[in-house]
């Protein structure tokens, strides 16, 4: 181990003095190294009890903030949470991240990313979840089940790949029963007619799921939907929007979905109501109901828009909550 002290540190600084004065290059190696030029592969192992998880980053898209970005609350307030968050000034940074469980009897998919279909149009920033699965060795072909937490297009478009067909061949796909029933109603459709947003996402369900209606399994809550998760209620997001518990053993993580959004903002503030929240009232009562039990627990919660490994606990602190994200594990 080099030995630094004060005497060896000041005998570099001569030696890189000397060597300016006499125009010498000191004596290290010196070549232009190409630099990489892309990001490293994004997955990140941990385990639960007997369960072996895998953290599938599909990328973070990054775009300027909207008007109505935090529904509730005037722009420049979340304007300055996102200064204070340090993301690029007027713009907010959005991070997805898919959960895969190997049980040791199956692998399970939760949640899909936003589809390579997006990986161009978004010059890589998202749909980065097959290429993931791929470094982590993973073949998608292995995927015995698909769990979606409910039906935006950043959790179940990577359901399909670019040309439309289905990214996991061999893989189950259990929906929550309640989201199935609001998607897939023609009067909630009919009533969606009049906002742009929400007649996309209409389509996009009816696309995503085409063919498949009569193949889906449909889960209820409180439920164990495969050996060892169960599934959560926690409505508002949207109406069958729905988190996880993993166990095994005497070992649980709480896989929240979107029970917020960005934690920097929606944690901190349970109380502001992101534009993505379909009933924002409920969406609210949800999230202090979820993080009141997760606090009490100490569970280590996972988010699917918490900054990529995405694991970590809420604390409490007043009428707000923190999270404290895990440390990188070397081993697992
Ligand atoms: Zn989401």
């Amino acid at each position: 181990m080099t030995n630094l002290n004060r005497r060896h540190l000041l005998a570099g600084a001569a030696a890189m003095g000397a060597a300016a004065v006499t125009g010498l290059r000191p004596t290290v190696a010196n070549a232009a190294t190409p630099q990489a030029g892309t990001q490293a592969p994004g997955f990140y192992r941990y385990k639960v009890g007997s369960f072996e998880c895998t953290s599938i980053n599909d990328g973070a898209r990054t775009f300027p903030m909207p008007e109505k970005f935090v529904a509730n609350i005037p722009k420049e307030e979340a304007l300055a949470a996102g200064e204070a968050a340090y993301m690029p000034k007027g713009m907010v940074t959005v991070p997805f991240n898919p959960q895969l469980i190997n049980t040791g009897s199956k692998l399970v998919l939760i949640d899909t990313g936003n589809g390579v279909a997006n990986l161009e149009a978004s010059k890589g920033a998202v749909g980065r979840t097959m290429q993931n699965l791929q470094a982590a060795g993973v073949d998608p072909k292995n995927i015995d089940v698909v769990l979606l937490s409910h039906f935006h297009g950043d959790h179940i478009n990577g359901v399909r790949l670019a040309d439309g067909a289905l990214a996991f061949p061999n893989a189950e796909v259990m929906v929550p029963g309640k989201e199935w029933e609001f998607w897939t109603s023609e009067d909630n459709a009919a009533k969606a007619e009049s906002n742009q947003g929400l007649k996309a996402a209409f389509a996009n369900v009816k696309k995503i799921f085409a063919g498949l209606e009569s193949k889906v399994t449909k889960y209820e809550w409180g439920k164990e939907v495969v050996p060892g998760i169960t599934s959560i209620a926690t409505p508002g997001h949207t109406p069958g929007h729905t988190s996880f518990a993993v166990a095994s053993g005497d070992a649980k993580v709480l896989i929240q979905s979107d029970v917020t959004n960005i934690p920097e903002f929606f944690l901190r503030n349970p109380d502001w109501h992101v534009m993505f929240d379909m009933d924002a009232a409920t969406a609210q009562a949800t999230r202090h109901k979820f993080y009141d039990m997760a606090a009490a627990e100490k569970a280590t919660v996972v988010g699917f828009h918490f900054t990529f490994p995405a694991v970590g606990h809420v604390a409490k602190d007043g009428a707000k909550y923190r999270l404290i994200p895990s440390a990188w594990n070397p081993t697992i």
